[in-house]
Order: C-alpha cells, then structure tokens, then sequence
C-alpha cells in the first residue's frame, strides 16, 4: 500500500518513521530538508513536490490546525483519485473536517478525523492512542494504518466525533495541570516542601497525570522541555469552547481555563510549552518555583 505522510513536526516525523517499515511512505513537509532527512534515515521518499502527494493509496495529515490541513486538501484535490483514504490526524477542529470530509467525498475520496494523544514520547514508542472519527467501513480502512503508530484505536463516532473528543480531553488535562500547579505553589508558600506536598498529592486525591509525570520534572528538577507547544494547547482549548458555544452549554469552567491558557500564551509566545503556564502562576504570585 502506497501512503503519503505530510507534516513532519514533533509528532509526524516519528509516526512517519514507523509506518515507513511496514509501507511504501512518500513524505512532504513544509521545510524540505526535515523530509530529506527523513528519507535518508527511515527509508522513506521525500517527495519531489506535494503534487507527488496525490498518487498515494491513503493520506495522512498531522498539521498544526484544521487550516494548514485544508490548505493542502485544497491543493491536492484536483489530482486526487477515487477510493483514496485520507486520514488526517491533526488535533484539528470537528466542525471544519465535517466540511473537509464532504469536500473529499465528493471527488470520492474518503475521510477520517484521527486524532492522537500520548505526547511525543507516545509518538516515538509508537503507545498512542488515536481517537477516530468516520464511517465503520472507513474506521476498518484507517485502523490497521493507525496501529502501526498506536496502542489503543478507538472509534469515536461519525466524522469529526474524533476531533471532537481530543480536545474535550486536552480540555480536562489543562484545567487539571492549572489548578493543581496553584495548590502546589499555595503549599509552597505556605512552608511545605514541593517533593513532599507532590508525594502527598500522588498518594491521595489530588493524583493525575499532571503530578504525576509533568509537573516533578519541571517544579522539583527545574526542566522544562519543549514537547507539546502551548501555542497547539491553547487551540485545542479554544475548539472545545467553540463546540461548548455551538451546544448553547453551560461551561464556566471551560472558559475560565480557555481565558486562562489564552492569556498565558500571550506572556509565554509560540514557542512555550505547555506546562510553562505554571511559570506564569507563580508569576501571578510574585513568585518564582524555584
Ligand atoms: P509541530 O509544530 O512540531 O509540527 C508542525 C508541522 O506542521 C511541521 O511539520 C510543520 O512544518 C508543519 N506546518 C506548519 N505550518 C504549515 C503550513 N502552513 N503548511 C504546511 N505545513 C505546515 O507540531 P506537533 O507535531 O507537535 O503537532 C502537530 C499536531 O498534533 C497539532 O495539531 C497538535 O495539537 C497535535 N498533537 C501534538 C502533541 C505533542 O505532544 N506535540 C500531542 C498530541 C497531539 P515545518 O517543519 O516546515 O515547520
């Protein structure tokens, strides 16, 4: 099978690697030596231009938003070929891929919204989970593709269900990693030691991945690496307050954690990482973590 990878980021260029020791893997990226790169190391190609994108059995698509994604449809769609899949694994917005999706069907080229969770260290190990959205034909196409790259496939729903659900669930994880980087900076200042008030914290209630595994190495260890950029959290927040607008729900604590990430990527700028927004609480505080 003859598959086109385009979007060689943080996430993309591992998945590509894996996917190129099973198939036939043409990869395009913006920046073309990343997929020059990736050809010399992993065995891909790197296509000549995007065009060449078009020959492929199956699209995959891992962009920063639903826009970038649209913008290559756009381009390709003249050339694309009836019973192509396209599998777009950006943490992309619902509402735009349904429009995306019927685009495609159009020229009978069938569409899934698949997007990831599990950090870059889940891109490397190929221990993703992939949340899926699509027909249950198109879903039985995509998901052996997927597993390639993936633990856990789930079939969210019709078109966009995917989209949908990733960031409902980047939603929960970033109000979490705010409210518990406040209760640990209050214990702090209140004279606990950090270690001891995260010891108590993942021995009790307040556990979650975020202290759990992101917030010792930043708070205790003082590193702050660069793996999910804020700039992408801050979207994902802002789509799940778009599908909270469109629902007429009731989500104040959504648009508080919206407001919140939006105003700490404001301070922080494009190139932060997520977990930085803790930077800007203790700043809030006239404070610093260490
Ligand atoms: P990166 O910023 O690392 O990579 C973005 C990729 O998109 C690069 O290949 C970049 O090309 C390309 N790109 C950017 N703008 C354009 C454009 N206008 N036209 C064509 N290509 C473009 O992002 P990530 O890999 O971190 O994230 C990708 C998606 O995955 C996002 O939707 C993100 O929310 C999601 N995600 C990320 C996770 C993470 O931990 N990083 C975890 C789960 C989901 P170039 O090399 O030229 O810049």
């Amino acid at each position: 099978m003859k598959l086109a990878f385009i979007g060689l980021g943080a996430m993309g260029f591992p998945m590509a690697r894996h996917l190129a020791k099973q198939h036939e893997v043409t990869v395009w990226n913006r920046t073309a030596e990343k997929a020059e790169r990736h050809a010399r190391e992993h065995g891909s190609h790197a296509a000549r231009d995007l065009a060449e994108c078009a020959a492929a059995d199956v699209m995959l698509t891992i962009l920063p938003t639903s826009r970038e994604v649209d913008q290559i449809v756009d381009a390709l769609l003249p050339s694309l070929r009836r019973g192509t899949l396209w599998i777009d694994a950006t943490s992309g917005d619902p509402n735009v891929s349904r429009e995306t999706a019927k685009r495609l069907a159009a020229k009978g080229v069938a569409f899934v919204d698949a997007p990831v969770t599990g950090a870059t260290v889940g891109a490397e190990n190929a221990t993703l989970t992939i949340m899926v959205g699509g027909s249950a034909d198109d879903f039985a196409r995509a998901e052996p593709i997927l597993r390639v790259c993936g633990k856990t496939i789930i079939h969210a729903g019709p078109v966009g269900a995917g989209h949908a659900i990733k960031v409902l669930t980047n939603s929960i994880m970033g109000a979490t990693v705010w409210i518990t980087s406040e209760c640990l900076l209050l214990a702090k200042q209140f004279g606990i030691d950090l270690k001891t008030a995260l010891a108590v914290t993942n021995a009790g209630s307040g556990r979650s991945n975020a202290s759990e595994n992101l917030l010792p190495m930043r708070l205790i260890e003082g590193k702050w690496p660069l793996v999910f950029k804020l700039a992408h959290h801050d979207k994902d927040i802002r789509i799940a307050a778009s599908i909270s607008h469109q629902q007429h729900a009731s989500t104040p604590m959504l648009a508080l954690t919206q407001h919140l990430f939006t105003a700490a990527l404001h301070q922080l700028g494009d190139q932060a990482d997520y977990i930085e927004v803790a930077r800007i609480i203790a700043l809030m505080n006239g404070t610093q973590w260490s």
